[in-house]
């Protein structure tokens, strides 16, 4: 038979710690964690994965389910608008079947919409992220659950997925190559000898025994949480715990993703989960991530800024209503909220004012660039052990999320 060069192709399940490589520890079991723990796997690391829950329960297990194309962000946040479109088509790759390829529509209702387009379209091609202008009527028969008011709409790469199943294939593969992931194991010390953190105490939540892990590397990839983590180590993260509300209604209203056509603001995404439609979100700032709630004028925000883009979801049965927080990044004079970049960034505490060898905090981000996200985090742990790999992550095909439950 002819090779059509698929063959050397990495399997899910081919890598293995190499014995006596260093060892890596990864504080927080999301979706950041769960690809850092794969990524740093194929690179020949040994890996340890401490999640206080189970997998998924931050952060991660409860966002909205938009696989972002970057259109979103395009305008305010290009840095992460273009993270988002290059880890959508990777995600598309190694994740084949997790995702409702269903596209999104940016629809304009109002004048003040309309004339929103032109720097939207600039910017999204500045993005590299791909649009096509519809007129009504071709948004109408694409998408026939959309407002009839609207006047136009710009059609563009999102898609839809489930919050948990895309993270679990991460986790998966990454156990099957060697990582050792333990749920429901909290961090609740780093151990610190002068400048350096040299592992971590962990209590097991099941059986309330607690015990040391010792690390070379101690990754801090706990989100929200990021800011309490580094604490631990004395060490100062800006993570900015930001919550949004979501509102699941009964009934698939739309088949594509739909958002306004206006900077990113309250209420303006409507998508379909399953025979769900999913209204989304809000944003506000809190001092504890644990500190959620679903405030009832969010609940009515969403349904009826909702409601203006697909009419139906006023009418529908409100059937959950949750909130998570985002791991955003502040500082001095950076703003709040949504003025916050998405884009992800990975802290060396090595090189701090007050240096802390040995430990390293990744945080921002969105759930689209997690791979991403763990590729930067495992360059700069490989570069600190000296260790020269190349990431494969953007190549290697996931196992299912179903992998997962077979241990
Ligand atoms: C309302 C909302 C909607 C969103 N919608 C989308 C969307 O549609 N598309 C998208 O791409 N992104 C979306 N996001 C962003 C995305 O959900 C997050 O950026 C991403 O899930 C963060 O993943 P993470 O792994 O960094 O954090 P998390 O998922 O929060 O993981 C951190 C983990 O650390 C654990 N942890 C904390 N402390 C400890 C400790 N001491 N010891 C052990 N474990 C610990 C926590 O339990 C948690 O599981 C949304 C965010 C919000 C808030």
């Amino acid at each position: 038979m002819p090779l059509d060069g698929r063959e050397t192709r990495p399997e899910a399940g081919e890598a293995r710690p190499e014995a006596g490589a260093p060892h890596v520890v990864i504080v927080g079991g999301g979706g950041t964690g769960g690809a850092l723990a794969h990524d740093l796997t194929l690179r020949g690391l040994r890996v340890t994965l401490v999640e206080r829950g189970e997998v998924t329960s931050g952060t991660t297990g409860r966002h909205h389910g938009l696989l972002h194309s970057g259109a979103r962000y395009a305008t305010t946040d290009r840095a992460a608008a273009i993270e988002c479109i290059a880890e959508n088509k990777i995600l598309r790759r190694i994740c084949p079947g997790s995702f409702e390829e269903n596209d999104g529509l940016f629809v304009a209702i109002t004048d003040e919409d309309a004339d929103y387009e032109k720097g939207f379209l600039e910017s999204c091609w500045q993005c590299a992220v791909p649009t096509r202008r519809l007129e009504r009527e071709e948004a109408l028969r694409m998408e026939p659950g959309l407002n009839p008011e609207l006047q136009f709409a710009i059609q563009v790469p999102d898609a839809t997925m489930d919050a948990m199943r895309v993270p679990l294939r991460f986790f998966a593969t990454a156990r099957r190559n060697g990582a050792d992931i333990r749920p429901f194991t909290e961090a609740i010390a780093l151990t610190v000898a002068g400048r350096t953190v040299s592992g971590v105490r962990v209590r097991d939540h099941a059986s309330g025994r607690e015990y040391d892990i010792g690390a070379d590397v101690v990754v801090n990839a706990a989100g929200p949480w990021a800011g309490k983590v580094a604490a631990l180590a004395g060490v100062s993260v800006s993570i900015v715990p930001s919550p949004g509300v979501m509102v699941a209604v009964g009934g698939r209203h739309c088949n594509m993703v739909v958002s306004r056509l206006h900077p990113p603001g309250d209420g303006d995404l409507v998508l379909p989960q399953r025979q769900r439609t999913v209204l989304g979100t809000s944003s506000w700032l809190v001092e504890d991530p644990d500190d959620l709630a679903a405030p009832a004028d969010h609940v009515e925000t969403m349904v009826r800024e909702g409601a203006a883009l697909v009419p139906a979801v006023a009418g529908a049965e409100i059937r959950a209503t949750w909130s998570a927080a985002r791991p955003l990044i502040g500082g001095a004079g950076e703003g709040a909220g949504r003025n916050l970049a998405r884009a992800l960034r990975c802290f060396d505490h090595a090189t701090d004012a007050t240096p802390m060898e040995g430990f390293v905090t990744i945080a921002g981000g969105k759930a689209t660039t997690l791979r991403a996200m763990a590729e930067v985090t495992a360059d700069v742990v490989c570069a600190k052990l000296g260790r020269v790999r190349r990431c494969e992550t953007a190549e290697v095909v996931l196992l299912p999320h179903a992998a997962w439950y077979s241990a």
